[in-house]
């Protein structure tokens, strides 16, 4: 018999444990999150909740990352520009 422990709260955790997908960490419902992004549980430390948007979403740690860096890349180069074709014609000349 094995007696799995949360990882957390380290609270005996009955059958039908949840493992982090990242730390392989095991949790009991209370501290495991799935993310919204990839689907996979994850313990309280390899998640995060995201309240930035209209409903709290849980996100693992690299999902987070991927949003945020996402997010500031597309503000960054939302005026990035690139639009020239290098060299315009140069027929106007007299
Ligand atoms: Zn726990
Ligand atoms: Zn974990
Ligand atoms: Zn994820």
């Amino acid at each position: 018999m094995c007696d799995e422990r949360c990882g957390v709260c380290s609270s005996l955790v009955a059958d039908g444990s949840i493992e982090c997908a990242h730390c392989d960490k095991i949790v009991c419902e209370v501290h495991s999150l799935m993310c919204d992004v990839c689907q996979d549980v994850y313990c309280t430390f390899c998640s995060t909740i995201d309240y930035s948007g209209r409903f709290e979403v849980g996100l693992c740690i690299s999902c987070s990352e991927d949003a945020r860096r996402g997010s500031d890349y597309s503000r960054d180069g939302f005026d990035g520009g690139g639009g020239g074709g290098g060299g315009g014609p140069d027929g106007m000349e007299m």
